[in-house]
């Protein structure tokens, strides 16, 4: 499923300020590559170039800028900058902008002896091989001054040299609206020379985007072999890089994702790997070949590095342990280390389980070891779908699964009645929940054999109050079941009859038996019908001696292991 970042972008819009991602890129590859090439719009490129950064204060809100306008650029950073500022050069590469080399310290380097210009250009190509695995091809003499010596170095390097066919001149004092006028006098092909800290810079970016497009002229990358403006070259979509089973959006070269538990498996040489995540709310878990988990706490828009590993092959596994069902997520691939690379990842497993459910499936509050998460972020700190019952079950069966789970929501009533006239049928088609309303998520890769459905705890753990639509407990069963069964039929018609669909039920009987009675007249119904592969599975919470010492009275590790354990047992004795 692909769609555009512009159509996240409006989509995010239109959902109010809660949601955090403004509908930014996610990746290593860039933002703008549906605005790239590909676009019939583009009769041309040119190059928007900043220089003198990364800085604090600044940088940051010039990705934003960039991003919002969905344009790439070349960032000609001091070495010294890049040395301070580690994480904003990565930010400026997650963001797919391309990374130059503009001096050391930003000297007059005419006045300086050939070794000394050379210490000003190597230390500088280090220090963004160190913080980026990227290096760099293209230089700008600072000040634009140079002669025929300076270029000798620079060639010594690998590196071609990047005036300017047009000076921006915000460098100057010069005013938004000065800026933006000087910027008309790019040609296909051309070079624009504006800085990282100018103020005003930010402001006439969108303005300079909007009237180059207009004009058929798209922001590109700068040809190391030609120095001109040109299409931006492939990037590797994230989809070729790991391998998921996960809900996702392809967004750019990026995914983007709002289920929990999604998963990616990917591997590269070298000692050091970076992970482009554009994440404020979720927490992931990383795994370096299959050690423990490294939690990485709502990263944000950044590219993480796991160091210090041998060299050699790894194993790379990222996963989302929490729910953002109104909260787009981004993961923007894999960056390869210093002199390492990324490796072809690993195949898909033969089978395939689907998970459907609420907050059991979820893993909602498991890591929590006590009853109360009422504190700040502990509900998210404790909630790792990873370690619930359904990824343990996938694992154990060496299966690919999918955890379409959402915490509160049931089958026709939501945990108390809340969000009425929504349920969880109203979500279940979407790639990306209550983030965009017009993904459906029907790729031909994903057949499972095996679907879990955990429904109905929501749906019957507190009475029915009033003003609700069912008058009472009894036409709450009528309007479950046959919502069941039509689930079931949507089910079959996307699966066929061959898969083999689990209705599982915990023990609810300390306020009704209706979900119990409910599931196994279904299941009746079913295989009367002739549809035999439908069963009900039983957890009987005292029976399994579940403590459920999660957050707010939900399974604890310790009940995720038993009933990953019961579950697998099951399923391994479904016939083939
Ligand atoms: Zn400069």
């Amino acid at each position: 499923m692909r769609i555009s970042s512009r159509t996240v972008l409006r989509r995010l819009a239109g959902l109010g300020a809660a949601l955090v991602l403004g509908g930014v890129p996610l990746t290593a590859g860039g933002p703008a590559a549906a605005a790239g090439p590909a676009s019939p719009r583009c009769t041309g490129h040119v190059a928007l170039t900043f220089d003198d950064g990364p800085t604090p204060g600044n940088t940051a809100a010039l990705l934003t800028v960039l991003r919002a306008a969905g344009a790439r650029a070349t960032m000609f950073n001091t070495g010294a900058n890049v040395t301070t500022n580690p994480g904003l050069t990565r930010a400026q590469l997650a963001a797919g902008m391309w990374i130059g080399n503009h001096s050391w310290d930003h000297p007059h380097l005419t006045t300086l002896t050939a070794d000394e210009q050379a210490a000003q250009i190597s230390r500088t190509q280090d220090a963004i091989r160190q913080v980026t695995g990227v290096t760099p091809a293209l230089f700008r003499p600072p000040y634009l001054e140079t002669d025929d010596s300076l270029r000798a170095v620079e060639r010594r390097y690998g590196l071609r040299e990047i005036n300017a066919d047009v000076d921006s001149r915000d460098w100057d004092g010069t005013t938004v609206d000065q800026i933006v006028t000087n910027a008309r006098a790019l040609q296909s092909g051309g070079v624009i020379l504006m800085h990282d800290w100018p103020p005003n810079t930010l402001e006439a970016v969108p303005r300079i985007v909007a009237e180059l497009r207009a004009r058929g002229l798209c922001p590109g990358q700068i040809s190391p072999s030609t120095g001109r403006a040109v299409a931006p070259g492939p990037v590797t979509p994230v989809l070729r890089q790991v391998h998921t089973a996960g809900r996702v959006a392809e967004i750019g070269t990026g995914v983007g994702y709002t289920w929990p538990g999604v998963y990616f498996e990917g591997r590269f040489r070298g000692d050091s790997v970076g992970l482009a995540l554009d994440d404020a709310v979720n927490d992931y878990d990383v795994q370096i070949d299959g050690g423990a988990p490294i939690t990485l706490v709502t990263p944000g828009t950044t590219v993480r590095w796991i160091g210090g590993l041998g060299r050699g092959d790894h194993t790379v596994r990222l996963v989302k342990r929490t729910e953002s069902p109104a909260n787009l997520a981004g993961f923007g691939g894999l960056v390869a280390g210093p002199s390492g690379r990324i490796l072809t990842a690993p195949a898909a497993r033969d089978r395939q389980i689907e998970f459907i459910g609420d907050s059991w499936t979820a893993g909602y509050g498991d890591m929590s070891g006590g009853r109360d998460c009422s504190a700040p972020g502990a509900l998210t700190r404790a909630s790792n779908a990873d370690q619930g019952f359904a990824a343990r079950t996938g694992r154990a069966l060496n299966a690919d699964y999918r955890i379409n789970a959402w915490s509160g929501i049931g089958m026709v009533r939501n945990y108390a009645g809340s969000s009425p006239g929504t349920d969880y049928r109203t979500y279940y088609d979407r790639t990306l929940q209550a983030v965009d309303t017009s993904t459906r998520d029907r790729p031909a890769s994903w057949h499972p054999r095996t679907v879990v459905i955990g429904l109905g705890i929501n749906d019957f753990s507190t009475p029915v109050g009033p003003g609700e639509k069912w008058a009472d407990e009894a036409a709450l069963v009528a309007d479950f079941q046959a919502a069941y069964q039509g689930f079931i039929d949507k089910l079959r018609q996307r699966y066929g009859p061959g898969a083999e669909l689990v209705l599982t039920y915990p023990d609810l009987s300390y306020t009704t038996t209706a979900l119990a009675e409910s599931i196994q007249q279904i299941v009746r119904d079913r295989q009367a019908r002739g549809d035999q592969r439908v069963r009900a599975l039983y957890y009987d919470n005292g029976a399994l001696g579940l403590d459920l010492l999660g957050c707010d009275w939900h399974p604890s590790l310790h009940d995720h292991e038993i009933l990953a354990g019961v579950l697998t047992a099951f399923v391994r004795g479904l016939r083939r």
